[in-house]
């Protein structure tokens, strides 16, 4: 089996050193870039399994770099772990914001950053995610990756489809923060539920129009539905 190559974006090499360090003994093959022109060279070279990025680097931040790669249909699936000063709250939303598939806070123990990678690698597997299904004129198609809503297709993100695709395959039930983690997330260990949340709002701002039928059951969860309470408008 072909070891996970992990593409380390870090400035400070006695961390990227220790990270490599452990990558390599636990069965994954490191690469080191020191800053975002170095990571890119190496994206235009192979990609690879998944990218640890820094959030404080020289010239282009982590945050840059992050929507850079998402909005690049070559790196747009390549999983990306945020690494973040302590505690450091709004970073965190602004990283998933950003297109991060998750965020570790600095100092980790190599334990949880391997915890991490792996389920990054997992959530990034292959899902059965390949049929489709519609509620109303939204229209969710498996195959090509692509959401319509009145004919019209809608920008949507990797994690945002797999959350609609989830809760389109079971409209009009109330799913809870906990159930929607389990389903699309796996392995969520370190995922806090507001990750969730903010899932949530990136799909209902893809949606447009159509968001009203992604409702928010208060102290339950989410629902999807095609009675929304508030009427559906035809205008985005
Ligand atoms: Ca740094």
């Amino acid at each position: 089996m072909k070891s996970p190559r992990v593409l380390i974006v870090e400035d400070e090499p006695a961390i990227a050193e220790l990270i490599a360090v452990n990558l390599r003994h636990n069965g994954f093959q490191p690469i080191w870039a020191e800053d975002g022109d170095a990571a890119q060279r190496e994206l235009d070279a192979v990609l690879p399994d998944a990218i640890l990025l820094d959030w404080m680097l020289p010239g282009q931040s982590g945050i840059t770099l992050a929507r850079k790669w998402r909005a690049d249909a070559r790196t747009k699936l390549v999983p990306i772990l945020m690494l973040t000063a302590r505690g450091d709250e709004p970073d965190k939303v602004q990283g998933l914001d950003a297109g991060a598939d998750d965020y570790i806070t600095k100092p980790f123990s190599t334990q949880e950053l391997l915890a991490r990678i792996r389920a990054v690698l997992r959530r990034r597997a292959p899902e059965q995610v390949n049929d489709s299904v519609s509620i109303g004129e939204l229209v969710l198609d498996g195959a090509t990756y692509r959401v319509n809503y009145q004919s019209q297709l809608l920008k949507i993100g990797p994690t945002e489809f797999k959350l609609l695709h989830y809760l389109m395959k079971h409209p009009e039930r109330v799913h809870s923060r906990a159930q929607l983690l389990d389903k699309i997330w796996g392995d969520h260990v370190f995922i806090e539920e507001r990750t969730v949340d903010v899932h949530v709002k990136r799909l209902r701002e893809a949606l447009g129009a159509a968001s009203v039928m992604l409702e928010t059951v208060r102290g339950a969860g989410y629902r999807m539905t095609s009675q929304p309470q508030q009427p559906l408008s035809s205008a985005a």
